[in-house]
């Protein structure tokens, strides 16, 4: 066991889906040429003044709610100042003091059966600032400004995260909730969702946190795991070796799989931050959070909770068919086709169809076979028209378009034979050409029962029921 702790709190910045900016008209649809979507006010010119957007407000109550956090009647907008190119006003529109959301909490499951509170410090809005594109041009940089005045919540953890693989379930929690509540839509290469990861070690026992490293440049949840896990490393590589650890920003390198020192860590007071004189401080009343509050959808939690109060399925597969809003979304769907057939639907959809959505690198939303075609498939299984193992050839055609569960079923003559008489004359010419595993089972060799049980699917390509086999084999072995 390693002497050494490691303490993990995120940033993550998740960007609103409002259809216009935080605090202009202008539009925030993703991939539009460079600067078409950039109006007078993102552009930072002189004479403008920031109109607050009431969705973007909306959206951070609807985050609050569902953390269970306290939300601010009074928040107030401050300038974040500094100088890059790609923040034309010189200052970002950001909270401060006065956050709309203060502190709330969520739970984690970082494996199966356990749970973990964390704590969020914090969620504020603010805009996001253009971007700098450095591999456009051979000596120069460009600036698109498009992305300049989307609206951003940040959330902030408390430093509750003792490892990476709960940094990642703690992220990913986060991600699946926001999308819940359809505040963001996720995306981590278009840049929708960030987590900026701040590291620290101590040794164990240690009251005092360690000096943190914040890693940026984190766009896939398996590149979080891979930066912290590294930065872990080197920090206490750096310790043993008697350096000390640096507060700094440190870029991750997936290619390189290493993270480089990009700047050293500012601090609050180099930004001079002062509330924005242009914006009147936001003024959210208990009507305005009751009527949010009874707006929210089911979330994981509740849902979770219902499916294994009313569906009685184990806490492990609610946790998993909960995870993100497509599983359960597609779980319900199918379910409303076959409700008494909860358990298997569960386990077709977390085992085969997770195997293959995984293998083809698809999203459950795209999924070649809808939760109709699955629904009808379990049921073929449970009306006795196909066996299990049958429906896995079903499936496998299924998924690769050959049409539904019936029609593969008909095309391919795959109904299972019921038909004692026709299952009766299959065993009697099993028995017949093996004399010596008669005498074996006779004798009290039970395995040999097996032996039959295979020998008769064989010869119906599988489309005998199993269990009428089962039964008449042991009918006609007995002594
Ligand atoms: P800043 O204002 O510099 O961003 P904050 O105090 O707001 O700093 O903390 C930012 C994030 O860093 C939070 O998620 C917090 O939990 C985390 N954090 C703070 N101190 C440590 C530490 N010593 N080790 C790991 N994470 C930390
Ligand atoms: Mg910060």
């Amino acid at each position: 066991m390693s002497e050494w702790e490691s303490v993990i709190g995120l940033e993550i910045h998740a960007q609103l889906a409002t259809r216009s900016k935080i605090f202009s008209g202008a539009s925030t649809a993703f991939g539009a040429a460079p600067n078409t979507q950039a109006c007078a006010v993102d552009l930072g010119l002189p004479g403008v003044l920031p109109v607050l957007n009431r969705e973007a407000v909306t959206m951070a109550i609807r985050f609050g709610v569902a953390i269970d956090a306290e939300i601010d009647h009074h928040s107030v907008f401050a300038r974040k100042n500094y100088f890059y190119p790609d923040l034309p006003k010189g200052y970002q529109i950001s909270q401060y003091e006065l956050p709309i959301v203060g502190k709330g909490h969520l739970y984690i499951s970082p494996a199966e059966g356990e749970l973990k509170e964390v704590g969020i410090t914090r969620a504020h809005l603010e805009e996001d600032a253009g971007k700098s594109i450095h591999d456009q041009f051979p000596e120069q940089s460009a600036i698109d400004l498009n992305r300049a005045g989307t609206p951003l919540l940040e959330i902030v953890s408390e430093p509750d995260m003792r490892s990476a693989k709960e940094a990642v379930a703690y992220a990913r929690k986060i991600h699946s909730l926001v999308r819940y509540l359809e505040i963001c839509d996720g995306n981590m290469q278009e840049g929708s969702f960030r987590c900026d990861a701040n590291v620290s070690v101590r040794r164990k026992g240690e009251q005092k946190l360690g000096t943190r490293a914040e890693l940026k440049n984190i766009n896939s949840f398996r590149f979080l795991e891979r930066a912290i896990n590294i930065e872990i490393e080197r920090q206490i590589d750096l310790i043993e070796d008697g350096g000390s650890v640096v507060q700094e920003t440190r870029l991750y390198d997936s290619e390189r799989d290493e993270t480089r020192s990009m700047r050293s860590k500012e601090e609050a007071n180099d930004y001079r931050y002062f509330p924005d004189p242009d914006l009147l401080p936001v003024a959210i009343t208990d009507e305005d959070i009751a009527h949010i509050r009874a707006s929210l959808p089911e979330l994981p939690e509740q849902k979770k909770q219902r499916y294994i109060d009313e569906l009685g399925l184990s806490d492990y597969n609610a946790e998993l068919l909960t995870a993100n809003r497509e599983t359960a979304s597609y779980f319900e769907t199918a379910l409303a086709e076959i409700p008494e057939q909860n358990a298997q639907l569960a386990n077709w959809i977390l085992g085969d169809l997770a195997g293959a959505l995984n293998k083809a690198n698809l999203d459950i939303a795209d999924s070649p076979i809808t939760p109709q075609m699955l629904a009808q498939l379990i049921s073929r299984i449970s009306d006795d028209t196909i066996s299990g193992k049958i429906a896995k050839e079903v499936f496998e055609a299924m998924w690769h378009g050959k049409g539904d569960a019936d029609g593969i079923i008909e095309a391919r003559g795959l109904k299972q034979i019921t038909d004692s008489g026709a299952i009766e004359s299959l065993i009697d010419a099993v028995i017949a050409a093996n004399p010596e595993q008669v005498e074996q089972f006779r004798a009290g060799k039970d395995k040999v029962l097996g032996f039959f049980v295979g020998q008769v699917m064989k010869q119906s390509q599988g489309k005998a029921n199993p269990g009428q086999v089962n039964a008449i084999l042991r009918e006609k072995l007995k002594p």
